[in-house]
């Protein structure tokens, strides 16, 4: 029953975000808001490909795109390599990239403080830190 009303729930904010609410759209909207290792445009489109042998690369893109631009999803782009998308619908949250592993780790931060001028209309904040990550840490440490 849960996964149900989170699917209508996903399609109505489609359709609040006047997108027309396609099944290619919902599958990749849903996969980003249950991922939690801000996939690349690529991995989500790999996931989606696998369940819809007929969907196309360029297709996964633009729609990610589209998504991210509606402000559905949050497209972040920390490393150099590639952008990759997290929910919206998360608390807002600074992100941290380990140098050594490369993961991304959502960490606690008070967003509310960082506006723009009035006349910028801002619809996107991206918080991020680099640095080594508390189990890189431990494994440096011991091999020293
Ligand atoms: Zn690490
Ligand atoms: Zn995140």
């Amino acid at each position: 029953m849960k996964t149900i009303d989170h699917k209508t729930e996903l399609l109505e904010k489609l359709t609040e975000a006047g997108i027309r609410p396609s099944m290619q759209r919902l599958e990749i909207l849903e996969f980003i808001s249950s991922c939690k290792s801000h996939p690349t445009a690529d991995e989500i489109y790999a996931f989606v490909h696998r369940n819809n042998p007929t969907m196309s690369r360029t297709t996964v893109f633009n729609s990610v795109r589209l998504l991210a631009e509606k402000g559905l999803i949050n497209d972040i782009n920390i490393a150099a390599d590639s952008t990759r998308y997290d929910s919206a619908d998360y608390t807002p949250h600074a992100h941290f990239i380990c140098r050594e592993c490369k993961r991304i780790f959502d960490i606690p931060f008070d967003m509310s403080a960082l506006t723009t001028p009035d006349d910028f209309a801002c619809d996107n904040v991206n918080v991020y830190f680099k640095g080594i990550c508390p189990e890189c840490r431990k494994k440096t440490e011991q091999t020293i």
